[in-house]
């Protein structure tokens, strides 16, 4: 399509937890182009490839458009009456037979506050269970637990403004420049300003070739690194004692557990040399204000949570919290895993974090909802595949979320869902998981719907709707309001805003957020904001939000992974995103972008490569202790012998049927980066099979064999 736009709606990018604020122009309802808003106070003016051209799949061929019901090995297409009828019936069934606590949901990052908000209010209110969970429990879950614990809240305590701010900034398990390629600019521009850089990372990640030194300690071993740097800060008399006895408590307890972390003995633990140890820790302390930012990398651990505590423990130490340019970011994924949290799309906690065994909170919102609400925490996304599998749990609802392609141990989730008696899906796309659905919702994408996302920087934006849903698909926020109707509950809302206003009724943090203020202050709003409307740019400035306003120091001892090499297993997958493409694909893989990256593949070091007399470009199976993939192999030093890495964006590969089900001791948040594997060659470069999507996009073209062949089978044409 060409011509002048018609139209142009600001929204924000429905990609990465960056939170872009773009500009999109439409013509006669179709959109012509995407531009980044020169004002977006997290982009400033940029965008990456993802946010200003991924934006075809929003009229893919294959798109859900009409609701489908599962007819014997297929669908069939039926009317939003049937469907929503057929779920009614089966999950009142399945909640008289068997008791609410059959029931379970997944709510979506990937939608809005206000769609996720009503989802939990359905599943609490309507349903009567807390068996809601989000996709944070597979990514950022340790850092929520981490924050809260050593600090009191859970979001980052300053804005991605504080990169330019600092004198330094370490970057641990990230890998900004690919999977949140705007802040990656902003690091890369602050580095070329003068920002020292520490990059704490097993691969040779680009800002690396930025940085004042680089570590790459072994997989799963970074909390050693932080103790080590721990070890010299306190060594070298580079701590703030004033900060320490003002504003923290159980630095005594820390101090002791010190002594034992030399460069030294981490250097036998990590690989990292014990000088580049010290360097680190002495750019960092003794910069006058330093941030910390990390990713996944830091968090998909079986000690996850633990590591996140052990970096608090550094800013505490030095003071380098609750100021401009001294903060710690940790870089969510899902444009929207912050807000779905904060919505209380969890299984413990209503809004805000506070617990559904906190009686005053509970009977607050029992008031406004009319009904009562359980006290006793629900299930985790692990647990319900769990009970799914030993039959005590019957049914599911997932929003958004494809879990038979990116959760772990994938075998265990499709046996789980397969066990189910009842499977919804609401999405815009068949995937992995509504293979196995019941009835199958089509949903709307971020272009097409209004409500907010609230960014990495807890900064809550409006989403506003570019296009109308196409054919019979309904906005989320419509459908979650129907089926809990149809259900006896009446959520009672006229649209999103009046679910935002219900929940700052409700949430002291967010007070002061509504539509009509977030419409006039276009910054958005970082949480906690008060009444009259002023947020919170930067958290801690006076005290922490624990008792006694103190924060608390975690003195917690290094923990070996719950995997390593062995002469079976010889090295260690790492898994990882790209630049091009997002999370499950669903979305990327339905736009150009597939024509800068086509298929997932394999890095290797050339060293590993030779002693598995793998080629560049060969076909290579990689076994688990629990699965085996077959895709290409790329050789290249990026990777550091011993370690090898691939990324999940291609369904194809299957890479989580890898991944076992060992998980953060705290929250149950996968061990994605740690994974003991074999790597051989099977065969000439791939064929074919092993790519993924035909090179033509859009709604004039096919998408590629899989996608294809999955709406067609599952579709019935
Ligand atoms: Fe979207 Fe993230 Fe890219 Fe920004 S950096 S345009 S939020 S994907």
């Amino acid at each position: 399509m060409s011509g002048p736009p018609d139209n142009t709606v600001t929204t924000t990018c429905g990609y990465c937890g960056v939170g872009c604020r773009l500009e999109v122009h439409t013509a006669a309802g179709a959109i012509l182009n995407v531009t980044p808003a020169l004002d977006g106070p997290a982009n400033r003016g940029h965008a990456c490839v993802k946010g200003r051209f991924a934006h075809r799949f929003t009229r893919a061929r294959d798109r859900l458009t009409e609701p489908l019901i599962r007819d014997g090995d297929d669908f069939r297409a039926a009317s939003w009456e049937e469907a929503i009828g057929r779920i009614t019936a089966e999950l009142t069934r399945i909640k008289s037979a068997h008791g609410p606590n059959a029931i379970a949901a997944l709510a979506s990052s990937r939608a809005t506050n206000e769609d996720c908000y009503a989802m939990q209010r359905m599943v609490r209110a309507a349903i009567g269970t807390n068996n809601i969970d989000n996709c944070s429990r597979v990514c950022h879950s340790p850092t929520s637990f981490a924050l809260l614990s050593s600090l009191g809240a859970s979001g980052a305590t300053g804005s991605f403004d504080d990169i330019a701010a600092a004198d330094a900034a370490i970057l641990i398990g990230v890998n900004p420049t690919e999977g949140h390629p705007v802040v990656g600019a902003r690091i890369k521009q602050a580095a070329l300003r003068g920002t020292k850089l520490v990059t704490i990372d097993p691969r040779r990640i680009e800002l690396a070739d930025y940085a004042a030194v680089h570590l790459a300690p072994r997989p799963g071993t970074t909390a050693a690194v932080l103790l080590g740097l721990a070890h010299v800060i306190e060594r070298d008399g580079l701590t703030d004692r004033n900060f320490i006895s003002a504003s923290t408590e159980g630095y005594e307890t820390l101090a002791e557990l010190l002594p034992a972390y030399t460069p030294e003995s981490v250097q036998e633990i990590t690989g990292v040399p014990a000088a580049d140890i010290q360097t680190a820790a002495h750019v960092y302390a003794e910069a006058g204000e330093a941030s910390v930012i990390w990713g996944l990398g830091m968090t998909e651990h079986l000690y996850g949570s633990e590591s996140v505590r052990l970096i608090c423990n550094l800013a505490l130490m030095t003071g380098k919290i609750g100021r401009r340019g001294s903060a710690l970011l940790p870089l969510r994924g899902q444009n929207n895993v912050q807000g779905a949290s904060d919505m209380g799309a969890l299984p413990d906690v209503f809004t805000a974090y506070r617990s559904v065994g906190n009686d005053e909170v509970a009977r607050a919102f029992e008031a406004h909802w009319g009904v009562s609400v359980p006290r006793e925490r629900g299930l985790r996304i692990n647990e319900m595949f769990d009970a799914a599998v030993a039959g005590e749990l019957k049914a599911m609802y997932i929003f958004g979320e494809d879990v038979a392609q990116t959760d772990p141990n994938t075998t265990h989730v499709i046996a789980a869902l397969k066990r189910l008696e009842f499977l919804v899906c609401q999405d815009i796309f068949q995937n992995e998981t509504t293979k196995y659905a019941d009835v199958v919702l089509p949903a709307s994408s971020f272009l097409e719907k209004l409500g907010t996302f609230t960014n990495a920087e807890r900064r809550i934006q409006l989403v506003e709707p570019a296009i109308d849903p196409p054919g019979g698909a309904r906005t989320d926020f419509e459908i979650i309001g129907e089926v809990s109707r149809a259900l006896g509950y009446d959520l009672g809302y006229d649209g999103p805003a009046d679910a935002m206003d219900e929940i700052a009724t409700l949430t002291p943090d967010f007070a002061g957020v509504g539509f009509e203020g977030l419409r006039r202050e276009r910054s958005g709003l970082q949480w906690p904001v008060t009444a009259d409307g002023v947020d919170s740019p930067i958290l801690f400035e006076r005290e922490f939000d624990l008792p006694g306003g103190r924060a608390r120091f975690a003195a917690l001892p290094y923990k070996a992974p719950g995997d390593s090499a062995d002469a079976e297993y010889p090295l260690i997958l790492i898994t990882g995103r790209r630049l091009h493409h997002y999370n499950a694909g669903t979305m990327t893989r339905r736009t150009a972008n597939v024509e800068l990256v086509d298929h997932e593949w394999l890095e290797i070091h050339p060293d590993d490569a030779e002693r598995a007399g793998v080629a560049d470009g060969d076909l290579v199976a990689v076994r688990s202790r629990v699965g085996r993939i077959e895709l290409p192999a790329r050789v290249t030093e990026r990777i550091v012998p011993g370690h090898v890495f691939t990324a999940f964006h291609f369904p194809e590969v299957r890479t989580n049927l890898l991944v076992g089900d060992s998980s953060d001791v705290n929250t149950a948040c996968p061990e994605y980066k740690v994974t003991a594997v074999a790597v051989e060659r099977v065969g000439d470069r791939a064929d074919g099979d092993h790519v993924a999507v035909d090179r033509a996009v859009g709604d004039r073209a096919a998408v590629g064999r899989a996608a294809v062949g999955r709406a067609t089978i599952r579709s019935g044409g």
